[in-house]
């Protein structure tokens, strides 16, 4: 499944379709909307010109599987470095490439603003700038604001954009004479070479440029200036891992153009002592030989936000190893509902006593208090051979020279500790899934399935 779908719907057919169809589709739709054919429809040149833009990328194989995986963003950036040998020049040249009936030519930028719908000159968004940001479990289960300093670009307020002194004006460019556009040889095959158009390098397919001595003093004749602002972003409770708060308009000023975003990805930082799930939480707590055959009233745990969490076990029952309670309405607040808390499973882990206590007690009493030892085996095997008693770890038959397979101990898949772990090992991200993220995991945009249509 496609990451995006914009194209296919503006040409009105399915992400399935063949070439012949896509062919088929663009020139009923390109008679339809041809500028000629309806005057009286100020965004007719746009709309045909999206159409022609998305004829160019789905009717060449290549730039349709980037923009299949990666969207307009993988268009813009060259295919996200995934494979299918695409690069930036080559996705460039496509799009500025004859051919195809109308598309090309200066004043054809990446990143169409599909969603516009209003006339005039055609707009495209600035670049989005996304900033992975660590945040602790206990940011997400307390919520919390954060400042922080950032540069962007803004247009110069001497210049209010235009790059020049004064009045001055910019003059055609001179390597492209004008158009924004040059040839470029490509190679396509190996032993092909292709002639393609590409935005000109001088002038950055803008066609023309201002003369040195008739730039702003300030911006350089850049149009923007580098600017320090301080951002404030929100983290609220119970915001799931990989989250994106997007801060609207924030991003990079270009003249003409709306500032793309930025965009904080939160990443969790793994916690010591909790595990989170969704919703829920995960906590392995250790209690005492006598706790586990006697009882317990304590505090077992401190929560995120700093609580004791007190816990007395049923009277009469005996704790076995591993065993895991419930704390209900003690797990994660849900985003937007806070008011609304998962659970909290506890791993009840039992703590042996050790050596110096064996020595100060008294064994054989203690004989006749603790249950029988076992008996031998029965019935008993003819032939019965001495072996030592070593200590060792699971974790060392693994790095054998011949290793077990990651199945060799099922219900320890991860050698945590060597205890079955009821939400996995907790180490590795990709066992959480949040349910609104779960369509990122089908990264790779081969996921097959058939893709609803949307009518135009
Ligand atoms: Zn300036
Ligand atoms: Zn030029």
């Amino acid at each position: 499944m496609p990451v995006e779908t914009e194209l296919y719907e503006l040409l009105g057919v399915s992400v399935t379709a063949t070439e012949a169809e896509i062919r088929k589709a663009y020139r009923n739709k390109a008679m339809k909307h041809h500028p000629v054919k309806n005057p009286d429809d100020p965004n007719a040149s746009q709309k045909f010109q999206e159409m022609a833009a998305a004829y160019e990328i789905l009717s060449d194989p290549q730039s349709r599987e980037a923009y299949d995986m990666y969207g307009m963003e993988g268009m813009a950036r060259g295919g996200g470095g995934g494979g299918g040998g695409m690069d930036m020049d080559d996705i460039f040249a496509t799009f500025f490439g004859g051919g195809g009936g109308g598309g090309g030519g200066p004043g054809m930028h990446f990143g169409f603003d599909f969603g516009s719908s209003s006339g005039g000159p055609r707009r495209r968004k600035g670049e989005d700038t996304t900033i992975p940001y660590s945040v602790t479990l206990e940011d997400l289960y307390n919520g919390k604001s954060v400042k922080m300093n950032m540069e962007k670009e803004v247009v110069c307020g001497v210049c209010h954009g235009s790059g020049a002194k004064g009045n001055a004006k910019p003059k055609k460019c001179a390597k492209c004479e004008g158009k924004g556009w040059t040839y470029i040889h490509t190679q396509v095959g190996p032993r092909q070479m292709a002639t393609m158009r590409a935005a000109c390098s001088e002038c950055h397919g803008e066609g023309e440029k201002i003369r040195e001595k008739e730039r702003c003093k300030k911006c350089k004749g850049e149009k923007t200036v580098k600017e320090k602002t301080r951002q404030e972003i929100q983290i609220e409770r119970g915001m799931p891992d990989r989250h994106r708060i997007v801060l609207a308009g924030a991003g990079d000023q270009q003249p003409g153009v709306p500032p793309g975003d930025v965009i904080f990805a939160l990443r969790t930082e793994p916690h010591a002592a909790f595990e989170r799930s969704g919703k829920d939480l995960l906590a392995r707590v250790k209690i005492t030989l006598s706790e586990a055959l006697l009882g317990f009233s304590r505090i077992l745990l401190t929560h995120l936000d700093g609580r004791g969490i007190r816990v007395a076990s049923p009277p009469g029952t005996v704790v076995r190893p591993n065993e895991t309670i419930v704390l209900r309405g003690e797990g994660m607040p849900t985003f937007k509902h806070p008011e609304l808390k998962g659970d909290l499973f506890v791993v009840l882990e039992i703590e042996m006593p050790g050596p110096e206590w064996l020595a100060r007690v008294d064994r054989e009493a203690l004989a006749g208090l603790l249950p029988p030892k076992k008996t031998e085996l029965e019935p008993r095997p003819a032939v019965v051979d001495e072996a030592e008693y070593e200590q060792t770890e699971l974790a060392d038959v693994r790095g054998r020279s011949f290793p077990a397979g990651s199945d060799f101990f099922s219900s320890h898949p991860h050698g945590y500790g060597g205890y079955p772990g009821q939400f996995g090992d907790g180490g590795d991200e990709e066992d959480w899934v949040d349910e609104d993220e779960e369509d990122e995991e089908d990264e790779d945009g081969m996921g097959g399935a058939e893709p609803e249509c949307r009518n135009q």
